[in-house]
């Protein structure tokens, strides 16, 4: 499996009116042809901001201030603005929590849809024609139908399928779905889920997921990173991050994760708050809330440690 993104050392900064928010650091991580890479932690832990980096969407206050990014050998950082134009949605598509916020109001979906089509100077019949396949493909019933409502007569579960129809018209190579299903219900969830796993294998897709549910994650994740507080503190294969959690506070999320098959009393709590990023500490950010910190911990940053093949983790302590 040949790899579609290589993400080394990322770090990105936040200018306030507080102060410098070092919101990402140091961050490494690599996404497959055909594998789907889950980012997971807390909501501002930074996985959004890393998302929104790779196709240079960052906030006008956020700035990339070391490592780099390369997309099948090109250097996304080194691209000029016209094409980083052509990049975003051909090489690399991304799909939000709320599709309303993406699509037009005024506008028919079909139309919306088919206006990135359009770029690839094809006529308008053949556009249409092509909208009602997209639509048939991520499950909209009555498709030719469908293609002339506006989005607020759509419900949540069908918007973030125009959504997707919009994002894989441009047949990109990497999707980017940013908690694709927080706003829907369980079931439109489950339907969402399927949808995005079936595009993985007809599309040869590979695709970015940002969740804070590990109940997404164990549904079609191939591989996961856990972030905290800005860093990437474990990474791994999705069955041996349930199976094996090496880091504390992957330990800990696992912990306070719900279960069917056991009885269980109150679901354990992470102690303490999440660090402030304008200042933080200099060792490990997770180092207040850790139940198995050391005196090095707060005074040293932990490097990567390799576990096995493809399962690394960020602590001081020994695994294995
Ligand atoms: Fe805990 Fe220290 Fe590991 Fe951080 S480096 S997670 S404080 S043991």
């Amino acid at each position: 499996m040949g790899t579609i993104i290589d993400v080394k050392s990322l770090s990105i900064d936040f200018e306030t009116k507080n102060g410098i928010v070092k919101a990402v650091e140091n961050v490494n991580f690599k996404i497959n042809k055909k594998e789907i890479f889950a980012l997971v932690g807390e909501s501002g832990c930074g996985k959004s901001t890393i998302a929104l980096s790779l196709i240079r969407l960052l906030a006008k206050n956020g700035t990339i201030t070391s490592g780099s990014i390369n997309f099948k050998g090109k250097d996304v950082l080194n691209l000029s603005n016209k094409e980083m134009f052509k990049f975003r949605g051909k090489d690399i598509g991304m799909i939000f929590q709320n599709p309303l916020d993406s699509l037009n109001p005024v506008m028919k979906v079909g139309e919306q849809v088919s206006e990135s089509l359009l770029l690839d100077k094809i006529t308008k019949k053949e556009a249409w024609k092509k909208v009602i396949e997209i639509f048939e493909d991520v499950k909209i019933p009555d498709a030719k139908q469908r293609i002339e409502s506006y989005p607020f007569e759509l419900s949540g579960g069908m918007r973030q399928r125009v959504m997707i129809s919009m994002m894989i018209s441009r047949k990109p190579e990497l999707l980017i779905a940013d908690e694709p299903t927080t706003a829907l219900d369980v079931t439109i969830q489950a339907q969402i889920l399927k949808i995005i796993k079936r595009l993985k294998d007809d599309f040869n897709l590979s695709i970015l997921l940002i969740t804070h549910n590990f109940g997404v994650v164990a549904e079609i994740a191939d591989k996961v990173g856990v972030m905290y507080a800005g860093n990437l503190v474990e990474i791994g294969n999705v069955y041996e991050i349930f199976e094996r959690p090496l880091h504390p506070y992957t330990k800990l999320l696992m912990k306070a994760l719900p279960t069917i098959s056991k009885k269980q009393g109150r679901l354990v709590t992470i102690p303490g708050i999440v660090p402030s990023l304008i200042n933080p500490p200099e060792g490990c950010r997770f180092a207040d809330r850790c139940p198995r910190k050391m005196n090095v911990c707060k005074r040293i940053k932990p490097k990567l440690k390799k576990y096995q093949e493809g399962h690394y983790y960020y602590c001081h302590l020994e695994m294995g």
